[in-house]
């Protein structure tokens, strides 16, 4: 098949031939239709993620057709359109049993723990518990946007959030999760307050329900205060959707008395550990949470509110791109320049344009 593969951390990946993947007895392979393009790719590529070994194949957010499956899958069979969480579970430790697959101790994450999509077929394990159906009519491309960005925030929004209508939410970072998080919140009647420093994507923010859009970039005090200004007193729920020191901090100073800070941006350690503002969570009794995925039992109310056309990931996909413009896409991702907005997909069955 053909994949994307680096040698080395921070190297220009390729397109070349590699061998085609087998399922493992619980597993399933998956050919890809497409893949989104997540900064977790570009963290892995750049060496800030220890568990990668070298050569390596990145993509973790996907969707396809099941290929071939291991004998031990019962419930999935070639030619089922599917999606998968970007946290593949055991299946069978405690977090597991629990219900907690997005925390599994034993999980796997295609890109990360073994090759992952960015090619022509991606081995998944324990296809039983983390392979989602998807419906004939959802889009690949939609479909991608789902196992990361878009489930990431359903979960941090939603379940640890738990948003309630009229609440005010702030969104710091307005990248894939950012933006998915901003639609969500509004789809569940809350007033949101997106930050982020690129003004395009805070017109993406504001087409997507953003009662309040902040520039950070263009602000003489700090962003919390700006915060705390638009929303009467501070925000009751905010998120860290980019994942920096700088942005779980102002997350945190957002917040209004007994509110609630979810940290759904990736922290990689090369970044170091954030300084969080721990006298204002005693002082106004604030909740810290953290979001990790989601688990694909978890995905079928999400999925209702897709179809019923209450929730749009469609509209995140900005860019779709093939294998062969992808090492180029994953790079650019670091750049200073790098101002994409919005979500791109590299479907690795388009031909070159
Ligand atoms: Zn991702
Ligand atoms: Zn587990």
């Amino acid at each position: 098949m053909r994949a994307v593969v680096f040698d080395a951390f921070g190297r220009q990946p390729e397109v070349r031939e590699v061998a085609d993947p087998v399922p493992s007895r619980g597993g399933a392979v998956i050919q890809v239709a497409a893949t989104g393009l997540c900064r977790s790719d570009w963290h892995g590529w750049m060496g800030h993620d220890p568990g990668i070994r070298l050569p390596h194949v990145p993509g973790h957010e996907l969707a396809g057709v099941v290929a071939e499956v291991g004998p031990d899958v019962a419930n999935w069979r070639p030619g089922q359109r599917v999606t998968v969480p970007f946290v593949c579970a055991c299946g069978r430790c405690g977090a597991c049993a629990e219900g907690a697959q997005q925390v599994c101790e034993r999980q796997t994450q295609p890109g990360f723990t073994h090759w992952g999509s960015f090619a022509e077929y991606v081995p998944v394990e324990n296809a039983d518990v983390n392979l989602v159906g998807i419906r004939d009519e959802l889009p690949f491309a939609t479909a991608a946007s789902l196992g990361c960005h878009f489930a990431t925030a359903f979960r941090a929004v939603v379940t640890q959030g738990r948003v309630a209508p009229g609440e005010w939410v702030a969104v710091h970072g307005c990248g894939g999760v950012g933006l998915s998080a901003v639609m969500i919140a509004a789809a569940a009647g809350a007033r949101v307050v997106a930050v982020d420093i690129r003004s395009r994507a805070l017109d993406l923010a504001r087409r997507f329900g953003a009662a309040v859009c902040i520039d950070a970039s263009s602000l003489l005090g700090p962003v919390a205060e700006a915060v705390l200004d638009a929303t009467g007193g501070g925000a009751h729920l905010s998120l860290d959707a980019l994942g920096s020191p700088r942005t779980c901090a102002a997350s945190v100073n957002s917040l209004r008395r007994h509110g609630r800070h979810v940290q759904v941006g990736l922290l990689p350690p090369a970044a170091g550990n954030p300084m969080v503002p721990m006298a204002r969570v005693i002082a106004l009794e604030l909740r810290l949470l953290g979001s990790h995925g989601m688990a694909a039992h978890a995905y079928g109310p999400m999925m209702e509110l897709v179809k019923a056309g209450s929730l749009r990931p469609d509209l995140l996909v900005t860019k779709v791109i093939g294998l062969q413009e992808a090492p180029q896409a994953l790079v650019a991702m670091g750049s200073r320049s790098h101002n994409r907005t919005g979500l791109t997909v590299v479907e690795p069955g388009r031909r070159a344009p």
